[in-house]
């Protein structure tokens, strides 16, 4: 027999979390088939389940005076796809997932918390360097995406705590590339995923950014990586292209990734650097 709680606000859900260690039930959409036991059978639980769909805290997006995009973890895909205020990759990140039925009950709490390294979210947020809020009864606690997810399916969730928002600073950039790979246009989940950014002034790289999502543990991104192009000359890409293209394969996992995958995302980024020297028009690259 299944126990599940139905808090009516945060501070009881803590309470309920801290007591039992409830594991949160949002969308439902990965914790119900991991429960599923066959047609007509009720889902079996490992633990007991708090669900936190009534939760007002965890719910909405807000943009803070210093433009810090704050999404709350109870947010759908289907609503941050709506919202022209969040930013590029992770806008269509969230319009490419699942189908349009599950985009509007997969909650971003869901997609970080289950740390699949197929899950579609993550990738674009560790792009953008984001942060979450953890809650517990202590208080809050903040922590880079990148840190909180530790490896396919883990994560430093401690077992009292909930993820109450994600915070997203915004980057300056002026090319912007997103790619999601699946076996059909929809309903697909990533074979592969790649979002790149660049901020380019007067010739010169200010900064550039690339992640890569299916394509190992946990979604690749290396700062040292990147600084091969950052303050460089955009008519240097052509020189630099294989230097960098041959280290971004490094961060790759082999074992996780065939041959075909490490190409095709090495042949997304070369497309995009491509179109930086080109000079092509600035904004979104397609
Ligand atoms: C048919 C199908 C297609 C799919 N397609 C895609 C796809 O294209 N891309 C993709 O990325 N994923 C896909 N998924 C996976 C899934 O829909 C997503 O991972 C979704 O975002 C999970 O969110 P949820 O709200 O349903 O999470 P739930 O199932 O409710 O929870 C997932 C995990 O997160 C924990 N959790 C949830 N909320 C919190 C919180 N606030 N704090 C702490 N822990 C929390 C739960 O305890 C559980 O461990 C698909 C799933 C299905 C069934």
């Amino acid at each position: 027999m299944n126990t599940c709680y139905i808090p009516e606000n945060l501070t009881e859900a803590l309470e309920i979390r801290r007591k039992t260690h409830a594991l949160p039930l949002a969308g439902g959409t990965d914790l119900m088939v991991q429960a599923k036991q066959g047609i007509g059978i009720n889902p079996v639980f490992k633990s007991p389940i708090m669900i936190i769909t009534g939760l007002d805290e965890l719910k909405g997006i807000r943009v803070e005076d210093d433009g810090t995009l704050v999404i709350g973890a109870l947010t759908t895909s289907a609503e941050i796809a709506a919202d022209e205020r969040v930013f590029y990759h992770i806008r269509t990140a969230a319009s490419q997932m699942g189908a349009i039925s599950l985009r509007n009950t997969a909650t971003i709490g869901g997609n970080i918390a289950n740390a699949s390294p197929k899950g579609d979210l993550p990738q674009p947020l560790i792009l953008l360097d984001a942060t979450l809020t953890l809650a517990s009864l202590d208080g809050e606690r903040e922590m880079k995406v990148d840190d909180f997810i530790t490896g396919a399916k883990k994560t430093a969730l401690n077992d009292d705590e909930i993820i109450k928002e994600i915070r997203v600073k915004p980057v300056e950039a002026n090319y912007l590339f997103y790619h999601k790979i699946g076996t059909r246009k929809a309903n697909a989940i990533s074979k592969l995923s790649l979002s790149a950014m660049a901020n380019v002034k007067d010739g010169l790289i200010l900064d550039f950014r690339a992640s890569s999502g299916a394509a190992g543990d946990k979604v690749k991104r290396k700062r040292e990586v990147e600084e091969m192009l950052i303050g460089k000359a955009v008519s240097d890409i052509p020189s630099l292209k294989d230097g960098f293209l041959t280290a971004w394969n490094g961060i790759l996992s082999p074992h996780a990734m065939p041959t075909y995958r490490r190409e095709s995302t090495k042949r997304m980024l070369s497309y995009f650097l491509d179109k930086i020297s080109e000079g092509a028009e600035l904004g979104i690259i397609s």
